[in-house]
């Protein structure tokens, strides 16, 4: 079985599990552990739609207005909107934890807070504006290079010859650390703002950054040459390495949210249900519900659930624990 080399930041265990997605959840506590870059890109990335588009564009005038008078409250507001929608649209953008409600509105609060930063925050702001000048001059030396025909204009025609769907290295190189830049202003402005803190799941600022690098990366992957490719997957620690192990012991459980098979490697106390993204608290036994007789886990933190076979409340019994 192959599995990706990762070493838990929060409780120091070895991945054991392959990871469905490119949001790689430790097997034995169910913090972040990794991101998975070959992951991501096979994924591919999701598009909103028109839908999405038509509503962005709707509330465009409300949201420079509140940029503009610095209104954070209104700023939230429109923000959280605008991104429920899309995670509604496109949910496989996002963690698979993101089905949970509870999860998702928390990962909104802190997605919103971001965007504020990076809308407000003048270091931030200022960055920004370098970061469009420099893929201006990418632009601009990709034209020059390409006998003066501007691809955008002929995109379909000139996307059949090879050489003229690359950016010139060192031109791309200029942009790529100057959004490393931007990002690590965006990045430390969230730090101090409290932000970082908010991030739904356990996870660290490296991985977080990375995460974030990689949208970038995957967004200009095809537009580079295979030198540069590589190169830059390095220089943004987007390698990935696995190794083959024998498959371990697993434990049977079933979500106690939505009924799913869930399979716990032996020592786990906390795994993910990747159907409903809650996360299940697998060190206690499984609850047994007095309805139907069926077995099933507890959501982290939980003392009771609804069965998720037959809606009878189910308890875990005090007193054999303790
Ligand atoms: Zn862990
Ligand atoms: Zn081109
Ligand atoms: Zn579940
Ligand atoms: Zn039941």
């Amino acid at each position: 079985m192959r599995v990706r080399i990762t070493k838990c930041h929060a409780c120091g265990g070895m991945k054991q599990l392959p990871s469905p997605t490119a949001y790689v959840y430790c097997d034995f506590c169910g913090a972040l552990a990794d991101w998975d870059f070959a992951c991501a890109c096979s994924a591919g990335n999701a598009l909103p739609g028109p839908a999405y588009e038509a509503l962005a564009r709707q509330m465009a005038p409300a949201m420079n207005q509140a940029k503009l008078y610095r209104d954070t409250a209104s700023l939230k507001g429109l923000y959280t909107q605008l991104f429920a929608r899309h995670i509604e649209l496109c949910p496989s953008s996002y963690s698979p934890r993101i089905r949970s409600p509870d999860y998702r509105a928390r990962y909104l609060d802190y997605y919103s807070d971001m965007m504020i930063v990076r809308d407000l925050d003048p270091r931030v702001a200022e960055l920004s504006q370098l970061l469009n000048l420099r893929i201006a001059e990418l632009r601009h030396a990709h034209f020059l290079g390409s006998g003066g025909m501007a691809f955008s204009f002929f995109g379909m025609v000139i996307a059949s010859q090879p050489m003229s769907t690359q950016f010139p290295d060192a031109q791309f190189w200029a942009v790529y650390q100057t959004f490393r830049e931007q990002y690590r202003a965006h990045m430390s402005g969230m730090w101090q703002a409290g932000v970082i803190a908010k991030y739904p799941d356990p996870a660290t600022p490296e991985l977080l950054e990375r995460i974030g690098v990689s949208a970038f990366v995957q967004g200009w992957l095809s537009w580079i040459s295979p030198a540069m490719q590589q190169h830059l997957i390095d220089d943004a620690k987007l390698r990935d390495s696995y190794m083959e192990i024998s498959p371990p012991a697993l434990l049977l459980r079933r979500c106690g949210r939505c009924g799913t098979r869930v399979d716990a490697v032996t020592g786990a106390w906390c795994v993910v249900c990747f159907s409903c993204g809650e996360k299940l608290d697998v060190k206690q036994a499984e609850i047994t519900c007095p309805g139907c007789g069926a077995p099933s886990s507890l959501v982290e933190g939980a003392q009771s659930h609804v069965c998720p076979y037959c809606g009878v409340r189910a308890e875990r019994v005090r007193g054999a624990l303790g």
